[in-house]
């Protein structure tokens, strides 16, 4: 979708731009925020009717996910568990999907405000379409690192919130941190947190702040669960 929302505006933009007569007088480049701002408005909607849904379904797979590394754990020692949706696992799953509704909101209204001061400002100034076009490319960049690091963020965050509210709902209380070697430059607090017990409720104090795995931004680390009277 940010694809489509920058081929749109890039679209509207190589259309518009020349037409509006640049900085002649006002009134052009007020016409052209007009008609940004209607476009605008349509991607706005757009994106909005996708957040709810698309945090909706994002949510649940993170609560099977999490679900099924559960069951698995549980079943290499020969125990079966029911998950049962509880109070806490909801409130976990609906605050998952309000912070990542909002954050799927931000995406475009930050691409939108910044397109739009972009293109006033090369009207205001008379420049032309092929700098408008380089500098579009350049959000468009910008916007689509933000999104992937959004939707990587919240999917390690979002497993954290669902794992520590269905261990606890089932009486589990700590679990063992484990790093994830995956990253090129690994913190090394995070490295030095392989092996340790920590409480669920709290996580563990690293660099001055009580984190649970893969709750700090692009942390890939996990923990496994302490099951009372095995471990
Ligand atoms: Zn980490």
């Amino acid at each position: 979708m940010v694809k489509e929302l920058n081929d749109s505006v890039t679209y509207w933009v190589k259309a518009d731009y020349n037409k509006s007569g640049l900085a002649q007088d006002a009134s052009p480049v007020r016409a052209l925020q007009s008609a940004f701002r209607k476009l605008a408005k349509r991607w706005t909607k757009r994106f909005d009717d996708m957040a709810d849904k698309l945090a909706a379904k994002f949510a649940n797979a993170a609560l099977v996910n999490s679900d099924v590394s559960l069951s698995t754990a549980f079943k290499d020692i020969g125990v079966t568990v029911q998950f049962k949706m509880t109070e806490p696992m909801n409130n976990a799953l609906q605050a998952v999907i309000a912070e990542n509704v909002n954050l799927i909101k931000s995406i475009p209204e930050q691409y939108l405000t910044q397109v739009e001061t972009l293109v006033m400002q090369s009207a205001g100034r008379g420049r032309d379409l092929g700098y408008l076009a380089d500098e579009l490319q350049k959000r468009y960049g910008i916007t689509k690192r933000r999104a992937a690091l959004i939707a990587r963020d919240q999917n390690n965050k979002a497993t954290s919130v669902m794992q520590v509210a269905r261990q606890t709902s089932l009486g589990i209380t700590e679990g063992i941190w484990h790093h994830s070697h995956a990253g090129k430059v690994p913190r090394p607090s995070h490295v030095k947190a392989n092996g340790t017990k920590f409480d669920l409720s709290k996580g563990l104090l690293l660099d001055g702040e009580w984190l649970l795995p893969g709750e700090a931004i692009n942390c890939r680390c996990t923990w496994s669960a302490v099951i009372p009277g095995l471990n």
